[in-house]
């Protein structure tokens, strides 16, 4: 008979012949050597030790092993480690979302009495959470132009833990000039984050430009499918790594392994995803800019989107969700009308995913701008691109019709 490598799922010593014992602790298994080219999805919280004197309780399970499941399974650590990789970082924490990435990021460098900096653009519910669970935490967050770029100096105080940076911004796609506000924050031993979801951690390489924290909503691009949230933080050095590990593991930040395992195929297809979409989506938006109603198309690439010069300078490329603006002579019921006449486009949230998707925003809050609710954001999907066109001509003509 074979010898098998030790299996710690086997009893320790005694056998029985009770089945109901034998249920729970069997004694015989497959054959463990399958070669395949799919990560495993490792599923568990306990994590078995030999001996009493092996037990620790440490979420560094890179370094010292593996403690409990909580802090990741080896397909949990596999993602991190391949999202680490891809961007550069020093290591990449896994986490329940893009939102939660966000959390952990504020909870790591902001404490009671701490001011930390976001731009007016940034993700929604990262300015919500400014306003509403970090204020109550005596954590004061300050929104901020998003194309201030050097002129973020003059608003670091004395207690600045933290400034956010989104490039190109949620909804009004502002392109930050991000080295210069490194710059300005370094000078002063600020620690700059990023919102690099658009660029999908990879079109923007964030810690080549000084960034010191980098988080992706890899529910978006690396998920790809829209059937999984799962979010990442990824740091340039060890310090910053022991302060958020510490966070993330009183957080209980917890991850699904099958989720994981879900995202890692989608990194597979994410660079050829990406591919196609930057070309896609380039078409459609020159297309939207001959469109008489449209105003402004804001696409990172176009010269019509504010920053574009940013984007030139520091991007490999563009991603597939961009918004346009309607002219003035638009009424806000027209533009709900072009929303509801798109028949592939749909009607959601998020975006990433294969599927084409459309969202005005009648009540968005940027101060100092009004779009008088004519903005509305286009998340460019797998679809043939001339029947997206086609979709978007038709629902332009029923938005004129109606009045
Ligand atoms: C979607 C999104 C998030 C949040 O991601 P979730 O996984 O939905 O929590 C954060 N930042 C940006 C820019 C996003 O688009």
């Amino acid at each position: 008979m074979a010898t098998r490598p030790e299996d710690p799922r086997e009893p320790k010593k005694s056998r029985t012949n009770r089945w109901q014992t034998k249920l729970v602790q069997p004694t015989v298994h497959a054959p463990g050597d399958f070669k395949s080219l799919a990560t495993p999805v490792h599923r568990g919280s306990t994590v078995l030790f030999d001996r009493q004197a092996d037990v620790i309780d440490d979420w560094r399970q890179t370094e010292h092993g593996y403690s409990y499941g909580l802090y990741g399974t080896p397909t949990v650590l596999e993602l991190g480690a391949r999202i680490a990789e891809m961007e550069g970082a020093f290591h990449t924490f896994i986490v329940p979302g893009g939102q939660a990435a966000i959390a952990l990021t504020y909870l790591t460098f902001c404490r009671s009495g701490s001011h930390a900096l976001v731009p007016i653009s940034g993700y929604g519910p990262n300015r919500e959470m400014g306003e509403g669970l970090l204020k109550g935490l005596g954590i004061e967050v300050e929104a901020y132009d998003p194309l201030v770029g050097s002129g973020v100096a003059a608003l670091i105080r004395p207690n600045t833990a933290l400034i956010w940076t989104e490039s190109p911004g949620s909804v009004t796609m502002e392109v930050q000039d991000v080295p210069a506000i490194v710059a300005a924050a370094h000078a002063r031993g600020v620690p700059v984050a990023l919102d690099n979801t658009y660029a999908a951690g990879v079109l923007f390489d964030a810690f080549a430009h000084g960034i010191d924290v980098s988080i992706q909503a890899l529910t978006k691009y690396v998920g790809g499918h829209s059937d999984l949230l799962l979010g990442s933080m990824s740091v340039n050095c060890k310090e910053t790594y022991e302060s958020a590990g510490a966070v993330y593991k009183q957080l209980g930040m917890a991850v699904s392994p099958d989720d994981c395992s879900l995202a890692l195929r989608g990194l597979q297809t994410l660079g050829v995803r990406l591919a196609h979409l930057e070309s896609a989506t380039l078409e459609i938006a020159h297309w939207l800019q001959h469109q008489p109603p449209v105003e402004s198309v804001f696409h990172p690439a176009l010269p019509s989107c504010p920053g574009h010069v940013h984007w030139q300078r520091d991007f490999t490329g563009s991603s597939g969700v961009f918004s346009i603006l309607f002219a003035p002579q638009i009424a806000c019921a027209q533009v709900a009308a072009f929303v509801d006449a798109l028949e592939l486009f749909r009607i959601g949230f998020s975006w990433g995913g294969v599927t084409s998707l459309v969202l005005a925003y009648p009540t968005l809050d940027r101060a100092g701008k009004d779009y008088g609710g004519r903005l509305v954001r286009l998340n460019i999907g797998l679809e043939e691109t001339a029947d997206l066109i086609a979709d978007l001509d038709r629902a332009i003509r029923v938005m004129q019709e109606e009045s």
